[in-house]
């Protein structure tokens, strides 16, 4: 399973539980982050924006290792400006490390940018949606290696919003994930991102009684079919 997410954190507030639970299932897992977290609004003990993304890389690094990821890697494009960024360009990149990797299911945001509606998540959920679809297609970058075609992507959604906060339009989900076999690595997961204490402090009671499900939308799979209701990602996919 591959995840796509746009910040150090992301991997466990939003995917924590979906990763986690791979992990147990003997799922292999790689987690690719397109920035290093520069331009978060909390900074830690950090004097500049150099700083914080390499303090933010060894978090990031901690965070998957409690996660059980098997694989992680942090791409350089700048902090809250996905938007302006190449779109072409970082489509190729996802693309050539999901042609390398080959994941049956690739997880990401929703468009409405998840709970705090990001920017950058919005952009994410795009680029990762394009670069599965491309990854399978012979006329798109032929130079980043044979093609191959994932066999699911799911975007993350929500049963609850941030009080005080822009209200997403999430997707509806299809599948309920029961995450409390993992919960704790998840929060444990979270507390690896030490620069980012203030905003576990704010969000902790949310977590407290929404945190034991994670939601995702199937986004794309092989086949015709209605809509289905599943609380696994990984339903009838064979080894
Ligand atoms: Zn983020």
């Amino acid at each position: 399973m591959m995840c796509v997410i746009a910040h150090p954190d992301d991997e466990c507030f939003a995917f924590g539980g979906a990763l986690g639970l791979a992990a147990d299932l003997g799922v292999e897992t790689y987690v690719v982050c397109l920035t290093d977290g520069q331009a978060a609004t909390h900074r830690g003990d950090a004097v500049s924006g150099e700083e914080l993304g390499s303090i933010r890389r060894k978090e990031f690094a901690a965070s998957c290792s409690v996660l059980g990821v098997a694989h992680h890697e942090l791409l350089d494009h700048p902090d809250a400006e996905l938007e302006f960024a190449d779109f072409s360009v970082i489509a190729g990149r996802l693309v050539k490390r999901m042609r390398r990797f080959k994941p049956d299911v690739v997880i990401t945001f929703g468009a409405d940018g998840g709970l705090n509606t990001h920017n950058d998540h919005t952009m994410v959920s795009a680029l990762t949606t394009a670069a599965f679809h491309w990854a399978g297609r012979v006329k798109r970058y032929p130079t980043m290696g044979p093609v191959f075609q994932p066999k699911r992507l799911f975007h993350a959604t929500t049963n609850f919003f941030i009080p005080g906060r822009p209200v997403p339009l999430p997707l509806p989900w299809t599948v309920k994930l029961d995450i409390r076999a993992v919960q704790e690595r998840k929060a444990k997961a979270f507390r690896m991102h030490v620069s980012q204490g203030p905003v576990m402090e704010t969000t902790r009671k949310l977590f407290e009684q929404y945190g034991n499900e994670e939601f995702y939308a199937l986004m794309a799979e092989a086949g015709t079919k209605p809509a289905r209701l599943s609380d696994d990602l990984f339903e009838g996919l064979s080894e």
